[in-house]
């Protein structure tokens, strides 16, 4: 919930710069890099117009491919399915501007290479309803079969600001919370880097669940469940509970959890938005973008990925074959595993093994239009909304009431569920889902009948069913950070062997933040720099790149 666990909410003093997703494991300003007007780089003249492979059209690839296009590479752009990837606005027919968004829907400020890109393509962003946020009218929380109704947590019975008190003194005790997010805020280094660093050490072992067992303010095991059911920032986080604490303490130090905000009009716009941008660009002529570049559409689905003496061999599903001299994947990387066969050499062994361990997170969204936002009608006897934004442990978990205004028709994401929840409803079918959960919210608002208001047909995705996706997003397990840190940090290549250069991996599973659109515009940028340096180019003495302070910066490297 945002209110009870904006955990930096009773240390901050509001003349302190923001928080960022300023490292922690990599503390690197790529919202500085960004704005600074040296710009990105350069490559020798003999490289401009060279074709750069760029699999996949998600943002990460977008972002690589947009700033190719700027240094004077010519990015040739691979993608199976739709520009956008995982942000992905589904349309309803009938209703323009009223789109469902599968993947990535809120964004926090925090996120600020990524608002770099959004204000670029002029995109507009509106606070996100999250449960118990500033713009959402009334939030219910259910759970075993009682539920509360309340505008702010105040109204919440005393267990839930146990709970969120009890997270906030966890985090502070045994996380270093204040000193680490009071250097995250002043972008100072080398604290970051001493308080992380030691949080890498104790804590790379150590569950979500594992961390709140050991705390001695979540010895009771109610706490731990209804923290898991009700969590922190946006929801329930118990089905994160295998995964390791810091996955969890980046999501927390860095703000990513708070004060959200929705992209208007649909989170795809931006890579849309990039591969349409006409921008002055070295070598090319007034008025190119990757889509012109492109001849207006991506090339089809990669089928192999091969090495020859002249670069990466990129094989594509309408029998293309093209050799680079660079290539960046930014697909999900299990797609290295199983969709696109690989020839062995690509990677160091160690990389394979990052790859192969590499976990996602499952997740399913079920959206329905309805006529109107009858949400907003009073209960006669109450004077409350008849329906709330709504968390719970049935069937539905959360659903998000999505106002479009009075006069339109009204959105609801019915359910967003993660990993085992989502797994309940990944073998039924659309109508089956929604039934599932529209019976879940039927238990919770007696008397609402949802059924009469809806139109049309349920909207729903589970990514783990996606065959291009593969899961929702990762979340490494307690010990995998030692196959993170060689992914991210793979694009500094001087040290590997020369048949192991050229490709350059991208996309928010390489990143630190994975499920953060953030992450997958930080490794893009890694990745553009890692080409720029491999065909000859370097970084503007005044603006260097993430690769030329690596090792000053680097992430800890964890010993066997
Ligand atoms: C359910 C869900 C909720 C999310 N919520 C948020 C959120 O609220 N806030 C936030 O910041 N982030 C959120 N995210 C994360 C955000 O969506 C991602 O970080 C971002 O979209 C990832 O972009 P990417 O380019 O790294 O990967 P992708 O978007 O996955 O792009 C990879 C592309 O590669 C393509 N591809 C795959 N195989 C091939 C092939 N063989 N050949 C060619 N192309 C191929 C795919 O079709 C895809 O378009 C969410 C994600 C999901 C799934």
């Amino acid at each position: 919930m945002t209110t009870p666990v904006s955990p930096d909410s009773t240390t901050w003093d509001q003349q302190e710069p923001p928080l960022t997703m300023f490292g922690p494991d990599f503390p690197f300003a790529y919202d500085d890099y960004l704005a600074h007007p040296a710009g990105l780089g350069q490559v020798p003249g003999a490289a401009y117009g060279t074709e750069v492979a760029v699999v996949g059209g998600g943002l990460a690839g977008m972002v690589a491919a947009y700033e190719l296009m700027k240094l004077g590479l010519k990015p040739v752009v691979y993608e199976s399915d739709q520009i956008g990837g995982r942000m992905r606005s589904v349309p309803f027919d009938g209703y323009p501007g009223v789109v469902a968004e599968m993947g990535a829907m809120r964004f926090p400020p925090s996120s600020t290479a990524l608002f770099h890109y959004l204000d670029l393509v002029g995109l507009e962003t509106e606070p996100f309803p999250n449960p118990l946020a500033e713009v959402t009218p009334s939030t219910v929380i259910d759970l075993k079969g009682t539920s509360h109704y309340a505008q702010s947590l105040e109204d919440l019975p005393p267990i839930f600001a146990e709970v969120a008190d009890a997270w906030q003194r966890s985090l502070e005790q045994y996380a270093e919370l204040v000193p680490l997010q009071r250097a995250i805020r002043k972008r100072d280094v080398a604290e970051i880097k001493r308080i992380w660093n030691d949080l890498v050490v104790r804590l790379d072992d150590q569950s979500f669940w594992g961390f709140l067992a050991a705390s001695e303010h979540f010895r009771s095991f109610t706490r731990r469940e209804v923290f898991g059911q009700v969590g922190f920032g946006t929801g329930g986080w118990d089905t994160d509970y295998p995964n390791s604490i810091l996955e969890i303490l980046r999501v927390v130090v860095t703000a990513a959890d708070d004060h959200h905000r929705g992209i208007v009009g649909g989170a795809q716009q931006l890579p849309l938005g990039l591969w349409n941008r006409i921008a002055p660009a070295a070598h090319w002529p007034q008025g190119t973008s990757v889509a012109g570049l492109n001849g207006g559409a991506p090339h089809p689905r990669v089928t192999e990925l091969r090495r020859s003496e002249a670069g990466t061999v990129v094989h594509d599903s309408y029998g293309g074959v093209h050799t680079y001299p660079a290539v960046v994947v930014t697909a999900q990387s299990w797609m290295l595993l199983s969709s696109i066969h690989c020839d062995d050499d690509l990677f160091p062994i160690d990389h394979w093994t990052a790859i192969e361990r590499t976990h996602y997170m499952g997740s399913t969204k079920v959206f329905v239009l309805v006529d109107r936002p009858f949400w907003k009608d009073k209960d006669p006897v109450t004077g409350r909304d008849v329906v709330s934004m709504t968390l719970t442990d049935r069937m539905s978990r959360g659903t998000y009431l999505l106002d479009q205004g009075d006069d339109r028709p009204g959105l609801i994401c019915l359910s967003y569920t993660w990993s085992d929840d989502s797994l309940k409803l990944l073998a039924l079918t659309p109508a089956e889902r929604m039934n599932i959960v529209l019976r879940s919210l039927e238990g919770i608002y007696p008397g609402v009948d949802f059924r009469s208001h809806v139109i049309g047909h349920p909207v729903t995705l589970s990514w783990e069913a996606e065959r291009d996706f593969m899961g929702a997003f990762k979340a490494n397990l307690p010990g995998h950070y030692r196959y993170q840190e060689r992914l991210f940090g793979h694009f500094v290549q001087k040290d590997l062997a020369a048949r192991h250069r050229g490709i350059f991996l991208a996309g928010d599973d390489i990143s630190w933040t994975a499920g953060w659109a953030e992450g997958a515009v930080q490794t893009a940028l890694n990745a553009v720099w890692g080409v720029v340096h491999h065909l000859g180019g370097a970084s503007a003495s005044e603006n260097p790149g993430p690769g030329d302070v690596f090792d000053e910066i680097s992430p800890l490297r964890l010993d066997d």
